[in-house]
């Protein structure tokens, strides 16, 4: 008799609508932010405040400069310079703000670093399914960095959000006419991506990454009855189950 352990077989949900987030599910994103707050924090070079401190205090900018313009590296930009303002003893000179300029001006020219599996498992997806890019940002820089992946002729459809939010899913699975229990959001932030979405009534998929940004950390919701949800270690898995 076998001892090998035998592999479970799931059977594969058929002719799905997979909405698929982009930054940290598709490709590396937050890392480049990562990078250019450590450059900023060394250049502060704080006197009083620890650089856990500064990080602190620019997360509160940026929640600020969100809600007022967004998300993007614009936005960044501002917030980096907001906080230099309020933490820094002198004023932000022409030297300084070309200094905080250039640490934000790497993360528009990173090249495009797909995640293990991407592009294998998005074109037997596609084959099957159909996916729909849903992001949120400056709607210019994600469909740039879309274009230069080379996975935009996989989508049947782009969705650039404002915010990704209860109204956001709902407004979608209207204008859309997706069927909710056929439908579902693949992401890697439990907050923009995963419990909204279930509070929409969709099924929803967890890939989490190890750098999610701080500001979408939150604790994944249990599904509501009827809707399902899923944990992934990586994003070839979800050919075991689509
Ligand atoms: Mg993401």
């Amino acid at each position: 008799m076998s001892t090998s352990p035998i592999q479970p077989i799931i059977a594969r949900y058929s002719n799905q609508t997979l909405l698929l987030d982009a930054d940290d599910t598709l490709w590396e994103n937050n890392i480049y932010f990562e990078q250019a707050i450590a450059t900023f924090i060394t250049y502060l070079d704080h006197r009083v405040h620890k650089p856990a401190e500064v990080r602190e205090h620019l997360n509160h900018c940026e929640r600020r400069t969100i809600q007022a313009h967004g998300y993007g590296i614009q936005s960044f930009r501002r917030s980096l310079i907001d906080c230099f303002e309020q933490l820094s003893e002198s004023p932000v000179t022409p030297e300084h703000h070309a200094s905080i300029v250039s640490f934000t001006e790497a993360i528009a020219s990173a090249e495009i670093e797909l995640l293990p599996g991407v592009d294998e498992t998005l074109r037997e997806l596609q084959q099957r399914h159909r996916l729909i890019l849903v992001t949120k940002g400056d709607i210019m820089e994600q469909t740039n960095k879309l274009e230069r992946s080379g996975l935009r002729p996989l989508f049947s459809a782009i969705e650039v959000l404002a915010e990704k939010n209860i109204e956001a899913y709902q407004e979608l699975l209207h204008r859309h006419n997706f069927n909710p229990s056929a439908t579902w959001m693949v992401g890697n932030s439990a907050k923009s991506d995963i419990n909204p979405s279930l509070a929409a009534g969709l099924n929803a998929i967890f890939i989490p990454h190890d750098f999610t940004w701080v500001l979408e950390h939150e604790v994944v919701d249990p599904p509501a009855a009827g809707e399902r949800l899923l944990e992934l270690q990586s994003f070839s898995e979800l050919l075991r189950y689509f």
